[in-house]
């Protein structure tokens, strides 16, 4: 017998009308990318969104096409998701932090009609667009007064386009499993693969995290997604905090420090989200100035390991609950956050920041598994390390046009391709990813644990480990720094800082010094191009 509740597809756009009916003149505060800062509400997104859903379809875009998005976090940008999803197109954001040749591929690959662009890109877009025939125009997200002269063919002025629509448009009646968005995975290694996220996983999912033992935001929430709309889905931000009728403070393209610190405090935030390296850089300009922070309550940082030494910062010295938070592309992206249980409510001062070294507990909707190489699954018992696999209405069941085959397991689960402990209380902690956990004696070096150990030396300003080939041992750690300003520790001293801190095994086989450790499009470690770089390099046996 089937139930006798109403059939309400969970669509994007009931977000927005939520937002704007509900919460209609929160503020969504953006530093343009002009320059001057801009203020706009849920209302005004909303009818502006309309607009853009009108002219995507006035112009020809059919449901399941794509729309790509070259673009800083901004007020247009948001307007441009929620109109391209609104007809049942895809928005498809694009990282302009790839290089020229990865835009190009995923550009082609996803066919992307029309491209929305900030004119920050205007010039890498000029060079690329004779070898993206799909696209058919340009949209540069500013007014005519800022509108640089281009070549782009079929460019046009955001504010110009807008202005030919009325607003007077009903979003589309879509099935709730359609498309509505694209990102593709970093890919470190091959291609980079599509992610399409449906409209029912994208509203899922911003229920889901918007629990108090989640992100949990309210609209008394004042949010600044420090997470560009380009990595994973934005974080969900673009989704949850309208969908819980928080304001908005977006950051445009300014990510340094001072920028950064500038918005937190003159906007009132209250929640935000991040990488660590954008941390790193508003911390050393707090450290710097003495300024503090006097409204931010609570942050969440993830997509890369989180360095205890930051989270003791930010915890223990300014006051601010810190959260790690793990996830990925492929997950929406929110996969577990460290938030307290009755079990861990107690803990304290430096037990706290010991706690946030621990990836976290899944939200609802996330179903996790450790296994062992040969598919088995292993005890929560907080020290038997696994591949992590999960499940869930918000995770990916295969890539756009099937690239890499089928990604399940028979029961339906999505190998991570991290290695995680998760402890009798639920905590999940990652140690690695698979590829890059050192493999020594028949036995796993966690190369995070490694890293995070060495950073919280005050005169080491990065650290990354890598496995070296060894005759014996197959692999043995090496410790790549990058010194502090301030301050060059030598090896020994390095290496004695470790030493009792870490298993005697698990000790660096060396310490190396660079000026710059390479990351990747999103700001992680580029392990493969390290282990590129050290490819040659011999360990005394
Ligand atoms: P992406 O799809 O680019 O967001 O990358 C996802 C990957 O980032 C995960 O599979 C992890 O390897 C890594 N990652 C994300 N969050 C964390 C975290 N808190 N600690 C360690 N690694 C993380």
């Amino acid at each position: 017998m089937l139930g006798l509740m109403q059939d309400w597809p969970l669509l994007c756009h009931r977000i927005l009308d939520h937002a704007a009916r509900h919460h209609g003149a929160r503020e969504v505060v953006t530093r343009s990318v002009e320059g001057p800062v801009h203020r706009t509400n849920y209302g005004e997104i909303r009818a502006r969104a309309l607009k853009v859903a009108q002219l995507l379809e006035r112009y020809g875009i059919r449901e399941g096409q794509r729309v790509a998005t070259l673009a800083w976090t901004t007020w247009r940008h948001m307007e441009v998701w929620y109109g391209a999803a609104g007809i049942g197109a895809v928005y498809h954001t694009v990282n302009p932090r790839l290089f020229p040749d990865q835009i190009t591929y995923i550009v082609n690959h996803a066919e992307d009609r029309l491209v929305f662009a900030d004119v920050t890109f205007v010039a890498l877009l000029e060079q690329l667009q004779d070898k993206l025939p799909c696209v058919e125009g340009f949209i540069i997200l500013t007014d005519r007064a800022h509108m640089p002269q281009t070549s782009l063919r079929n460019a046009q002025a955001y504010e110009d386009w807008l202005a030919q629509a009325d607003g007077d448009f009903e979003w589309a009646a879509l099935d709730e499993r359609a498309a509505a968005g694209m990102c593709y995975t970093s890919g470190t290694t091959g291609n980079p693969k599509g992610v399409v996220y449906t409209h029912r996983s994208n509203v899922l999912h911003a229920m889901a995290v918007n629990v108090p033992d989640m992100v949990g935001l309210s609209s008394r929430d004042r949010v600044l997604p420090a997470v560009p709309m380009f990595h994973a889905n934005g974080w969900s931000i673009p989704f949850s905090a309208p969908l819980a009728g928080a304001a908005l403070v977006l950051p445009g393209m300014k990510m340094d420090g001072e920028s950064i610190y500038d918005l937190l405090e003159n906007e009132r935030v209250t929640f935000t989200d991040g990488v660590p390296t954008v941390w790193q850089m508003l911390l050393a300009h707090m450290g710097q100035s003495g300024k503090r922070l006097s409204h931010l309550k609570r942050i969440a940082i993830g997509g890369a390991a989180l360095p205890p030494a930051m989270a003791r910062t930010f915890q223990i010295d300014y006051g601010i609950d810190v959260m790690q938070a793990w996830g990925m592309t492929e997950m929406s992206p929110i996969g577990a956050l460290c938030t307290a249980k009755p079990e861990t409510a107690a803990l304290d001062g430096e037990e706290r920041v010991a706690l946030q070294e621990k990836a976290g507990i899944a939200p609802f909707t996330v179903e996790m598994k450790i296994t062992g190489d040969d598919g088995q699954e292993m005890p929560w018992d907080g020290t038997s390390r696994g591949n992590l696999k999960v499940r869930g209405p918000a995770v990916s069941s295969a890539y756009f046009k099937g690239a890499g085959g089928d990604i399940l397991d028979p029961d339906g689960f999505f190998d991570t391709g991290d290695v995680a402990t998760i402890d009798a209380n639920g905590y999940m902690q990652i140690s690695d990813r698979s590829k890059d956990i050192i493999k020594s004696g028949g036995e796993w070096i966690s190369s995070i644990d490694i890293e995070n150990l060495a950073m919280a030396h005050p005169g080491i300003r990065e650290a990354a480990v890598i496995g070296i080939a060894h005759p014996k041992w197959d692999e043995r750690p090496l410790l790549i720094v990058v010194p502090a300003e301030d301050r060059a520790p030598g090896k020994t001293e390095i290496l004695e800082f470790l030493a009792g801190r870490i298993a005697k095994w698990w000790m660096p086989d060396d310490v190396v010094f660079v000026e710059e450790i390479p990351h990747t499009a999103t700001g992680k470690i580029h392990k493969t191009v390290l282990r590129q770089q050290f490819a040659g390099y011999s360990l005394a046996p």
